[in-house]
């Protein structure tokens, strides 16, 4: 991994300990840009000489690409590390879905609908596809920017442009160039055709070659001699097991070895998956996009709309592109649960996310309407809070007052998880209020709060 050492980046800057910076010297400054906390760029007096050396030595190894523009736009690459636990992943795998410019309008927009409306929230995220990848299979140019122009009109997604004809690439080109949509693909053949409408306006090319990877580098080389600054990979799918070595090796050269030549986003289209049974090819290539999300694909081109196709796969990237170091986690607070009132059960939680959430799903499943009370853990569950001493009846009795609960039932009753009896005393001894001690398992307080509710 390309690094630069404190010591290094403190010889870049310019030594006057100002604090401009939000660091007091230049030398704290420099050891949080080495460790990733600060931007280097956020000390406004280096000199040119300075700004070029470091944005060259810090760059990630894998080049960051948009695409897109405004708020919609999609940022691929980026990536610094080849394993996750060494840092984290920047930039999640890009979903897109491909239609095809031989769709009438009427299809094309009811296409882009499900596209949109393809939603799931989860952890407070909304996880939902990124981009529209339109196949020129017309080979038509007027088509094909007819299909262009109905896609601008219908969603601000941003658009994958596919046809490796330099023609039909620039009818869409015309309409939407402006909007930095991917232009896939250049080949061998039309390299040049391609390189040239990529700069003309101003937009990331992708390159296809399914061959050898010292292949695929002669023709970045050429492109870059051209002056084409953001590119994405593909090398092609003929076999599963083929394709994923194929990401692997590019990763390792780009980032293990830093071989600038390797160091981009990929596209990979698991749509080309076949099966010979039909009864798994629904199945096959879901799986094929799981792996190659797993394994470093940048963007995934998907064929299918079907929303249990793609579930899985917003899930596993969530999982995947999360910060390791941070635990998910929810705002401290109180949460109303159900159609509450002031005589509502009152319960007691950690802010890890996934504890909230299924601790908030038991409460509704019981359908007894109930205050959650999320005390600050760090994100940490109950069980490892409770060990680690960021779960005591110190820091519930003082969220009791923090979120005001007295104010909203008129009852003096908390329930808390069973792993925390022990504290059940000090907390009523704390509080005054009277402690029930709830299950262990928050899957039994369906029966639980239905129990409490009726006596
Ligand atoms: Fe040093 Fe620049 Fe920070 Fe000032 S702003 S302390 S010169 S790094």
């Amino acid at each position: 991994m390309r690094k630069l050492t404190p010591m290094q980046i403190y010889m870049l800057l310019p030594k006057t300990n100002c604090g401009e910076c939000g660091f007091p010297t230049c030398l704290a400054f420099a050891f949080n840009v080495a460790s990733g906390k600060a931007n280097v760029f956020a000390c406004p007096y280096l000199s040119d000489e300075a700004k070029r050396k470091l944005s060259e030595a810090l760059a990630p190894p894998i080049k960051l690409v948009t695409i897109g523009v405004g708020s919609e736009a999609i940022k691929i690459g980026g990536e610094r590390v080849i394993h996750r636990h060494e840092d984290k992943f920047y930039n999640p795998t890009a979903i897109a879905f491909a239609i095809s410019d031989l769709l009438s309008e009427e299809e094309l927009r009811k296409q882009i609908a499900a596209i949109e409306n393809t939603k799931l929230e989860r952890l407070e995220e909304i996880l939902k596809p990124d981009l529209i990848a339109l196949k020129g299979s017309s080979e038509n140019p007027e088509r094909f920017a007819k299909a262009v122009e109905t896609i601008l009109e219908t969603t601000s997604l941003p658009i994958i442009l596919c046809s490796f004809n330099p023609k039909v690439m620039e009818e869409g080109l015309k309409l939407c160039g402006s909007k930095r949509p991917l232009i896939y693909a250049a080949t061998k053949d039309n390299l040049e055709s391609m390189a040239k409408l990529a700069i003309e306006y101003d937009c990331p090319l992708a390159i296809y070659e399914p061959g050898r990877l010292e292949s695929l580098a002669e023709l970045v080389k050429k492109a870059r001699n051209m002056g084409v600054k953001d590119l994405v990979l593909d090398v092609g799918f003929n076999d599963l097991r083929e394709t994923l070595e194929k990401l692997v090796l590019l990763r390792h050269l780009a980032i293990g070895e830093e071989k600038r030549e390797y160091g981009y986003p990929t596209i990979t289209f698991p749509s080309l998956a076949t099966t010979e049974s039909d009864a798994l090819a629904d199945f096959w290539e879901v799986t094929v996009a799981t792996s190659f999300m797993i394994r470093y694909a940048s963007i995934i081109v998907l064929n299918s709309i079907k929303p249990w196709r793609i579930l899985p796969l917003l899930i596993l990237r969530q999982g995947i592109f999360r910060d390791p170091r941070i635990h998910p986690r929810v705002k401290p607070g109180l949460y109303a649960i159900g159609n509450v009132n002031e005589h509502s059960p009152c319960l007691v939680t950690s802010n890890y996310a996934l504890t909230y959430f299924t601790v908030k799903s038991d409460i509704e499943a019981s359908k007894v309407p109930s205050y959650l009370l999320v005390v600050d853990t760090g994100g940490l569950s109950v069980a490892s809070a409770f060990a680690g001493g960021k779960f005591t009846a110190e820091k519930i009795a003082e969220a009791i007052e923090e979120y005001k609960v007295k104010e909203k039932v008129k009852h003096r009753t908390m329930i808390i998880p069973g792993l925390t009896a022990k504290i059940s005393g000090k907390l009523e001894e704390l509080t005054n209020w009277k402690v029930i001690v709830g299950p262990r398992d928050s899957s039994e307080l369906r029966v639980f709060l239905r129990k409490i509710s009726t006596t």
